[in-house]
Parts: structure tokens; sequence; C-alpha cells
């Protein structure tokens, strides 16, 4: 028994590390096997294309869950720099008091540069890891963010792309502390896409998604049903599924990138003029009032939902809150009228992906557990082996029985030998009644 006790802590490690091996191991990104297939045609076929490594570009949700029994995902992005000057702003937007209908609070996707923005602020890592700690996504925007936005879509080379995404990405987690296996997702400067160059390059080196291409007629009259994200299986059809308008559709990627998703931005379109406004900060689009943009959100919001709920993107920049202040209550004003909605979620990029790898309807998506990492800690699991595991996994465990362990190392001889005595001077008499022997060694 004393060796068992004692070795009891070393074997609570060895669990733990084994876990944690298992669940490094779950985490990959690209199955390796697959490099190299080439592609074989310009559509993708359902029929070889399957959930959860592969998925065609669709308007229908994945795992033939019907529109109406699909929670309504948004998608709440920033590009650029994040530094001290406006974390304020995202404080007040990600406040944990907006939850989502499963309880937990809603999330956002950072996509981060390093160089500074228009207000010539650059990129404060420890920003970063607030962001991070509060469950949010940060995901990789490069490093430069050079100027102009055809150097990104003509001149950048694959070492340019590797470079710059992969420097960001390095550079993130080594001056905020987040785990390069956090760091997923990439939108490249100007959402200005650079063809094979670019996507070879995020494929090559383990990048889980882009949210960078554009998709959609740029005319309300034309316009089709918004798509769900897919992956890069085969190349995407250019000028519909892949659109990028104003720096040209050339720029496609034409290759294969087996298990690569493309999360796309659906064109959102301003009511009265019919044409598309892709910045959903109003960017370029001219919004007469405030109160504009509110209904352009509501507007958007509203062709999703009622029709085949792909996920609604607000593409937002920090940088239009400081020349826009009000701009943050337009936005918290959006999200406090989606909250009346039990079927509508505001998540991360990379909880969208790992939705659709493993598509849950309305039914059980409050059990999703890819969705409810920011709950941690405000709603415990009432199972006995889920609370037992938690136990396992808390820090306090170790120091609990390595010093229950040491104590039986020191004292487990003498108790047991204690013990040992007080059962042989236990005995009974005739008439049934125990008496204390004496006995001698
Ligand atoms: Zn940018």
């Amino acid at each position: 028994m004393k060796n068992l006790y004692s070795s009891l802590p070393f074997l609570l490690w060895v669990y733990h590390y084994v876990s944690l091996c298992l669940f490094l191991q779950g985490a990959g990104t690209v199955n390796a096997a697959e490099l190299g297939r080439a592609p074989d045609a310009e559509t993708c076929d359902p029929s070889e294309c399957h959930i959860p490594k592969c998925h065609c570009p669709s308007s229908s949700p994945p795992g033939n869950i019907e529109p109406s029994k699909t929670p309504q995902v948004i998608l709440i992005t920033f590009d650029d720099a994040v530094h001290s000057v406006n974390i304020d702003y995202f404080r007040a937007i990600f406040n944990p008091k907006y939850k989502n209908p499963n309880g937990c609070p809603i999330g956002g996707t950072f996509f981060v540069s390093d160089a500074a923005d228009g207000f010539g602020l650059e990129t404060q890592y420890e920003v970063a890891k607030e962001l991070h700690g509060r469950g949010l996504e940060i995901a990789v925007h490069s490093l430069s963010h050079t100027y102009p936005e055809q150097w990104w879509s003509g001149n950048a080379t694959y070492k340019d792309y590797v470079k710059e995404m992969v420097g960001q990405r390095r550079k993130i987690s080594q001056r905020a502390g987040i785990p390069e296996g956090d760091l997923v997702g990439v939108r490249v400067p100007f959402m200005s896409i650079g063809g094979d160059n670019m996507y070879k390059a995020l494929y090559d080196n383990n990048f889980v998604y882009d949210k960078s291409m554009l998709t959609g007629s740029p005319h309300f009259k034309d316009r089709s049903l918004p798509l769900f994200p897919y992956t890069l299986d085969f190349p995407p059809q250019v000028g519909t599924v892949c659109d990028n308008g104003r720096v040209g559709s050339l720029n496609c990627p034409r290759g294969s990138y087996p298990g690569f998703w493309a999360v796309p931005v659906n064109r959102p379109f301003r009511k009265e003029a019919g044409e598309s406004c892709n910045g959903a900060d109003a960017l370029g689009c001219d919004f007469a009032e405030d109160e504009d943009v509110f209904e352009f959100y509501v507007h958007n919001f509203n062709l999703h939902y009622e029709n085949n709920r792909a996920p609604l993107c607000l593409l937002l920049h920090s940088s239009w809150f400081k020349s826009h202040p009000e701009g943050v209550d337009i936005v918290k004003q959006f999200i406090e009228y989606v909250a009346s909605y039990k079927d509508v979620y505001i998540i991360t990029v990379h909880e969208l992906v790992q939705w659709m790898k493993q598509p849950t309807d309305l039914s059980q998506i409050h059990n999703f557990k890819p969705w409810r990492t920011r709950c941690t800690g405000d709603e415990k699991s009432t199972d006995f082996s889920d609370l037992f595991l938690d136990f396992l996994n808390s820090p306090y465990v170790y120091f609990i029985f390595a010093i229950f362990g040491l104590f039986l190392l020191l004292f487990g001889r003498r108790c047991l030998w204690r013990c040992r005595r007080l059962l042989i001077s236990v005995g009974k008499t005739t008439d049934g009644k125990t008496e204390r022997v004496k006995i001698d060694y």
C-alpha cells in the first residue's frame, strides 16, 4: 500500500500528460497524407467531398440541417493593430453581459497586424493577450500591412506570404504568450487575396482557415443566397464563389488545398442603393446617419436569417470607432437587438469552422462544446465522470496527492503497524462481548 500511495502523484502526472498529448494530437490542422493532390475539376464534387475533412461551397446548411433548425451565426471581426487606445471599445462590445442563447458570452475575432494602423498606433501585444484571455480569438493580419493593396494581390511571392503570416503568428505567440496552435486564421490586408502564392503559404504552414474571400454578386438585383464556409480541396468558381471584385478575381486560388477552410465574407447590401457595401463598419459606404448603419446591419441580418441562415460577418476596424465613437453604440445596439433571438449566436470564426466540421442543429447546440469555451466556470457539470476529470485536471490535485504521498512515505509504516496491533488485540469472549487482549511481541 505504501508504494501505491506514494506513487499516486506520479501516476496522475502521467495521466495528465498523456491526455494533453492526445488532445494536441487531435488538434492537427491539415492531413499530411493528402498533400500534393492535384486539382481535377473547376467545381467541387459533393460525392467526393465529405465533412469533416472536405466541404463544397454551398448555400445549404451542412449536415442536411434545415435552415429553420440551423443556428444563425454572426461573426464580429476586427482588423489591424490592437492597442490600449482601442481596448475600451473592445471591452464595451465584448462585455460578458452579452450572452449567446447557450448562456456563454459572445465571441469575436481579431485579425492582428504588427504594423501601425491609420492613426500610427502599433500593436501592443499585452492587449492581444487580454483579448485572448477573455476567450476571444486572435488571428493573423500580416507583419507589415504593406501599401498599396495591389502588392498583396500582384507582387507578393510565396516567400513574402510565409514571412508576413508565419512571421506574425510567431511574433504574436512570443510577445503575447498565446500558443501558436491557437493562431489558426488569416485575413490578408485589404482582403486583397494573393492567389496560390498566398493559399499555398497558408496551407503549407498549417493555418486552418482564411477569412479574406468575398462572395456573391455586388449587385442586389443579381444576388444569390449567401454561402456557408467551404474547403479548398477544389478551386472555387471565379466570379461567383470567389469574387474579390475591385482587386481582381484572377487572384482566386487555382490549386488544391485539402482541408483548408475558406470562410467567405458574404457581401452585405445597402437597402436603398441596392449595391454591396463591403465594410460593415461603413468604411467607403458613406452613410448619412448613424441610424442608417444600424438599419444596414438589421437589413443584412434579415437577408440571412429569413433565408438560409448562412453566417453573417460584421467587418470592423477599430479605427472607425476612433473617427466615429458613436459606432460602438451602434454595434452594441445591434448585439442587443439580436439577443432577443434564441437561435442567433455571435461566435469566433474558428468556432464556426469547428461547427462546420461537426454540424449541430438547434436542438443540441446548447451542449456543443466548442461554443462553450467562454462559459468555463459559470456552469459546472453535474455528471460524476466530468467532475472527477475536472478534479484530476485541477492544479491543486497534484499538490494534495504529493503531500498525501509524502505523509504515507514517512508515517505509513508506523500507522499500518499500529492498526495491525489494534486488530489483533480485539477479540471476543465466550459470552459475545468484545474485550481487548494485550499481546506482547
Ligand atoms: Zn487591415
